[in-house]
């Protein structure tokens, strides 16, 4: 049962080949026996989604159930949870119950979605490997060994392990689409404002962005259609209409244009995964795409100029877990400075840490020209690159990390190495662009990740994309040994 899709799980429980409850049971079942190995959850609502279960069976019976009635999935901690812990990977927040839940988690609910639990993720969604959590690494199912990813590790993990068919994620400079690739999954980026930031925990407010991480592009379609749309909370979300993503899965490919960005198969990346890429490019072009070689000369400024503004804008939002408001408060202080110097300085890790003092020096009198405005500067020549790209061509490819996933620990004490395994994905959230990663293959025994970027509200055609490769191929359906 754990190995079927959302768009299968959706039609058993329409054909009452299961209830809701059985499959809850058996999910939560999963967790509690092979999550130990993972550490991929950071907290299972056990009571909570059995009630929700139960309450999805019943509207069946009354006749009154939609298409995710009854559907099992986890929510990215970085998500407010009425009632629920919401700790974003911090000892800042490990005490924090959130008191109303986050636009995309009501809009779960609403359409009947049966939460299990909340993934384990990097600190307030800084890291590329989840090591940064403050409830210790996530495990990559294909080798737990390895790091899953990041931040959104834990639900690339659980989804990948089949502990739930679809997990959120968050994604500011990959964290969706990087980890779906180090994990064989299948993440989407959706454009900036397509999807609302009220209730998401704010890393970097301009970047910021939620998505779906599932095993197929279908079900990325279905989890679309429940998740975008316009939110008066969130005054950055756009007010457009959104389609039924999964109307258009199906269209052909005949025609399509790919653009090859020639930056992103030069230096840095491994020549394994190029050759992965490359079969996968292939394959378009026996399903009647076209291939162009294109070039977005600024890619190398991608990866600077985001440890620029991300950091600007952490700095920022992170100025409000001050030991008042919210979360951890230290003990006996001796005055104010000392209560906020010790709040601040036990309550966050230090990637965190690294990065507010970062945004505050870039942002500070006299560097703020130097830095942060220079960055903004980079960021507009960015998305101009894509901008033209996109007159020429319809979708970008390119490898979704420049290598599959490595070990734990091997990149810990050296941040700009780390940081350099979102080159491929920054760029994106950069431009405000939507972007997916999908399973195109494996080496070594690990996953690879294609990454394929769309203009702006394209994601129609993305997962139109995806889905194609995805009826002509099997990567996205290979489980991990240990989690079949
Ligand atoms: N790895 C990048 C960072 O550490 C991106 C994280 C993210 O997308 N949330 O900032």
């Amino acid at each position: 049962m754990h190995n079927k899709t959302l768009a299968e799980l959706s039609a058993a429980l329409q054909q009452s080949e299961v209830s809701s409850e059985e499959l809850t049971r058996h999910l939560l079942q999963r967790i509690q026996s092979l999550d130990g190995k993972l550490n991929a959850l950071v907290t299972v609502t056990e009571e909570h989604a059995l009630a929700q279960a139960r309450q999805a069976d019943a509207l069946r019976q009354a006749g009154n159930a939609g298409p995710m009635t009854g559907l099992p999935l986890i929510h990215k901690d970085i998500f407010c949870t009425d009632g629920v812990k919401t700790s974003c990977g911090s000892k800042m927040l490990d005490n924090f119950i959130a008191p109303y839940d986050a636009t995309i988690v009501a809009k779960c609910k609403a359409a009947g979605m049966v939460m299990l639990g909340k993934s384990n993720m990097d600190e307030f969604a800084m890291g590329s490997s989840n090591e940064t959590s403050f409830y210790g690494p996530v495990h990559n199912p294909w080798d737990l060994d390895a790091v899953p990813g990041g931040s959104s590790g834990g639900s690339a993990a659980a989804v990948a392990a089949r502990l739930s068919p679809v997990a959120t994620g968050t994604d500011t400079g990959g964290s969706i689409r990087q980890p779906a690739a180090l994990c064989g999954v299948t993440g989407l980026k959706p454009t900036y404002g397509r999807v609302s930031r009220y209730g998401m925990i704010a890393f970097a407010s301009s970047l910021d962005q939620a998505g779906p991480m599932t095993r197929s592009a279908e079900d990325a379609a279905m989890m679309l259609n429940v998740m975008a749309g316009f939110d008066e909370r969130d005054s950055t979300s756009v007010e457009k209409a959104v389609p039924d993503y999964t109307q258009t899965l199906n269209d052909s490919l005949k025609g399509l244009k790919i653009g090859l960005p020639k930056e992103y198969f030069g230096e840095g990346m491994d020549q394994a995964v190029i050759d992965v890429i490359n079969t996968a490019i292939k394959q378009y072009q026996e399903l009647g795409a076209e291939v162009i070689e294109i070039s977005l000369p600024n890619f190398a400024l991608a990866v600077p100029a985001y440890y620029v503004v991300a950091p600007a804008e952490c700095s920022s939002n992170l100025s409000r877990f001050d030991g008042v408001r919210f979360g951890y408060r230290c003990e006996n202080p001796k005055d104010l400075q000392d209560f906020y110097e010790r709040s601040r300085g036990e309550g966050f890790g230090a990637e965190v840490k690294r990065r507010i003092m970062i945004g505050t020096y870039a942002l500070s009198a006299g560097y703020y020209d130097a830095y942060y405005l220079k960055a903004q500067k980079l960021r507009r020549l960015i998305s101009d690159d894509f901008h033209k790209a996109f007159e020429q061509v319809d979708v970008i490819m390119s490898a979704t990390a420049p290598t599959v996933a490595f070990k734990l620990g091997e990149k810990t004490d050296d941040p700009v190495t780390m940081y350099l395994s979102d080159i491929n994905t920054i760029a994106v959230n950069l431009a405000g662009l939507p972007g997916m990663s999908i399973p195109a293959g494996f080496v070594n025994g690990l996953p690879v990740g294609l990454q394929i970027i769309g203009n702006y509200f394209d994601e129609q055609r993305l997962l139109n994309v995806a889905h194609q490769y995805q009826q002509v191929t099997q990567w996205h359906q290979q489980s991990p040994q240990d989690f079949a």
